[in-house]
């Protein structure tokens, strides 16, 4: 088949069975190989989009696809969503009453099923069957779990090398987020293989904003944060569970419904309280970083990190799970310089001392980092970008520096004259000159430096002291308490006229005034389409991104559809959720359109209606008005100063006529005589617009 001939039909099939209209990266690469009956191996950051890769083959291709996917969560998430795409579709697991399981396997051996979806667990059973069935292709998801290098190891997967061999002829796509060469290696290897077409996608995800923020305050800073989200739903990782249960409960003090999540927890109770989210029912979790993993849920709006996390893999793992449906996303790292000495407490009692100390490192430098945080993020994962993003706070807010010198001389002093002895604690007190006991008994309040910094505040002096650490002027000797140590860079500012700059810091006041926000206050009728998606979607027993996506719904806002066809054209929206729900979205914005329109000139309704791109018809349909009446509508609109562009309407040439007959007729004989004069031929509201248009 012709390539671009086959690209149409799959487009065709991807509008059709989700309601979307172009592939993201790589996608189609993908599909077209699979198709083409290859093995392939598809790393893409979460929410790129990997499930497409292999529903679509399914779709196209005759038989059953067979899908093997580590979680009973995952299963139901992406059944359900094909489900509400009209998708002929089950899963097979062992929390299935048997009748469930008999059920799914008569469909499955009847060949009723497009796709299966099953535990490597459970493929034991099924060897038989498989044998009596078409199967149109494997699908690994979530392979990084084949790899005892792995976080996520499930000795199961080990397993899945027998179906290559097995079935030689049948294509195995294998698909994960994680992008490191030894576990994508291991998938190929153990999963037999070898020819696999490996698929590397770009790791950026440029919906998510990027912030960080000194974790001083943090409740008083989250309060602020969420004050225009109570609706969205979010994830707040810290490190102890124990402070996943004291943030849960200030947040419900303060009004908010938010729930902690931790290993600790029940099991069945953890599966409550994880179904509470999906579902819209708890929209924050204060999680450790067990949570999340298992789940797809589309519409994360936001990831706050408490703690400062170990390492840039776990951060951008924990960020990706906001945004995935491609909404703008706001992603908000606190970073403390007493989780860093945690952290490395922490790391220098284990194993593996050296690498993991390098991780907290670059952590550590993405956190203080004063240039754009996705280059450097993308760069850690080995892309390396040189455009600014303009989706960071550096890049939203690039700092400002003032000339520092005198307050670095005034450090390093202090240091020198603690000599070297102390941690940065210590040292701030000292140039602060803090009644701290520890410091008197030690005698401090007698060298030079006690009080030189006393203006600047504890939490702003660290800010300080850590820029000058990245600047190479200080050092922390971890191996000996933490102590500070100045560097040459230091000796050269204190003796040798060396200037040095800072970045000034910004105070919290400020920062709550800025409105960091990526996502604005939602609009009423976007409010409408969310209370609407989730009564549908607690009456089908679905979580609310299985009925529409958030994209879907904003999409849905901005051409505020009043036809079937307009409908259609909503991003998400194949046939099954056209069939499904174009008449009750489209009532809702019917009806919110008539709220409006009470308190809007009628003619700046009409306005309204035909710059969102609906016909002159469609708008006298919905108004129950004239269709003359909206011309004049739009005429008015244009005498107020709008811009419209008549020509769409009238040609020169009717223009043309309609001037030449008001000069063969006088003004006294009104409309009327146009209309008898060309026959009955030209609507009144065309000659109406013909004179306006020689006036004006
Ligand atoms: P992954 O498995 O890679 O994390 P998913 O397959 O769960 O990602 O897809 C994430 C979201 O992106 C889903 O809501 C999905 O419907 C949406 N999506 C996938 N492909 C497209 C596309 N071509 N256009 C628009 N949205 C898409
Ligand atoms: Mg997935
Ligand atoms: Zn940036």
């Amino acid at each position: 088949m012709l390539q671009e001939e086959q690209k149409q039909q799959l487009l065709h099939l991807l509008k059709t069975h989700f309601g979307y209209d172009s592939f993201r990266p790589n996608q189609l690469e993908i599909i077209t190989h699979v198709l083409s009956k290859k093995d392939a191996l598809a790393i893409m950051p979460t929410g790129g989009g990997k499930s497409l890769c292999y529903q679509l083959p399914a779709l196209a291709l005759e038989g059953t696809a067979v899908v093997i996917s580590p979680l009973i969560a995952l299963m139901k998430d992406q059944v359900d969503v094909l489900k509400a795409n009209g998708v002929a579709v089950a899963y097979y697991n062992s929390s299935q009453a048997q009748e469930e399981q008999q059920e799914t396997l008569k469909a499955l051996q009847d060949g009723k099923l497009k796709l299966f979806y099953v535990a490597p667990e459970s493929l034991g059973h099924m060897q038989q069957l498989f044998k009596e069935i078409t199967i149109s292709l494997f699908a690994v998801d979530e392979a990084h779990c084949i790899s005892s290098w792995g976080h996520d190891f499930r000795p199961a997967y080990t397993q899945l090398g027998r179906l290559k061999t097995e079935y030689p002829n049948v294509p195995v796509i294998a698909l994960t987020a994680t992008a490191d060469r030894a576990t994508q290696d291991d998938i190929v290897e153990q999963l037999s293989i070898p020819n696999a077409e490996r698929h590397l996608a770009s790791f950026n995800r440029p919906n998510l904003y990027l912030e960080v923020r000194p974790g001083q305050n943090r409740m008083q800073q989250i309060q602020q944060f969420l004050e225009d989200k109570t609706t969205e739903s979010g994830i707040i990782y810290c490190l102890s569970r124990k402070s996943t249960e004291k943030i849960a409960e200030s947040l419900c003090k303060l009004g908010f419904k938010a729930k902690a999540y931790h290993a600790g927890i029940q099991a069945e109770k953890r599966s409550s309280i994880q179904e509470d989210f999906i579902n819209d029912r708890t929209p924050i979790i204060v999680a450790t970083i067990a949570f999340g993993m298992g789940i797809d849920k589309s519409n994360v709006r936001w990831v706050i990190h408490y703690n400062l996390p170990k390492n840039l893999e776990g951060y951008y793992q924990e960020i990706g799970r906001a945004g995935r449906d491609g909404v703008d996303s706001n992603t908000l790292l606190f970073y403390s310089y007493s989780d860093v000495l945690q952290l490395r407490r922490f790391i220098d009692s284990g194993a593996n001392t050296t690498v993991q100390l390098a991780k907290l490192e670059r952590m550590q430098q993405y956190a203080e980092a004063l240039s754009c945080r996705r280059i450097a993020l993308l760069n850690y994962f080995g892309e390396h970008n040189t455009k600014d993003c303009g989706n960071c706070d550096i890049c939203k807010r690039p700092p400002a520096y003032f000339d520092a010198t005198v307050m670095a001389q005034k450090v390093c002093s202090a240091v020198l004259r603690l000599k070297e002895q102390e941690a940065m604690g210590m040292v701030i007190d000292v140039l602060r000159g803090s009644q701290n006991a520890m410091l008197f008994d030690k005698g401090y309040q007698n060298i030079k430096t006690f009080g030189a910094l006393k203006d600047i505040s504890w939490q702003d002096l660290q800010q300080y002291i850590i820029q000058l650490l990245n600047q190479g002027v200080l050092q922390i000797n971890f191996k000996e308490h933490s102590k500070l140590e100045i560097t040459p860079l230091a000796k050269a500012i204190l003796f040798d006229k060396q200037t040095i700059k800072l970045a000034t810091l910004i105070n919290l006041k400020e920062r709550a005034k800025e409105k960091s926000s990526a996502t604005k206050k939602q609009s009423p009728l976007f409010e409408k389409l969310r209370i609407l998606r989730q009564k549908i979607a607690m009456e089908q027993n679905v979580p609310a991104y299985v009925v529409f996506t958030d994209a879907s719904l904003k999409d849905m806002e901005a051409k505020k559809p009043m036809t079937i066809e307009a409908f259609e054209k909503v991003s998400g929206v194949g046939a099954a959720k056209l069939k499904k729900y174009a008449s009750v979205f489209m009532e809702e914005i019917a009806a919110h359109r008539r709220t409006i329109k009470s308190k809007v000139p009628t003619h700046e309704v009409s306005y309204t209606m035909f710059k969102d791109g609906i016909s002159i018809t469609d708008i006298a349909l919905e108004r129950g008005i004239k269709e003359d009446t909206i011309y004049g509508h739009l005429q008015k609109t244009h005498e107020n100063g709008e811009p419209i562009d008549f020509k769409q309407f009238i040609t020169s040439e009717e223009i043309k006529k309609i001037e030449t007959a008001k000069e063969e007729l006088t003004d006294a004989e009104g409309l009327k005589a146009f209309y008898t004069h060309f026959e009955e031929k030209m609507p009144y509201w065309k000659i109406k617009m013909g004179l306006y248009l020689i006036d004006n």
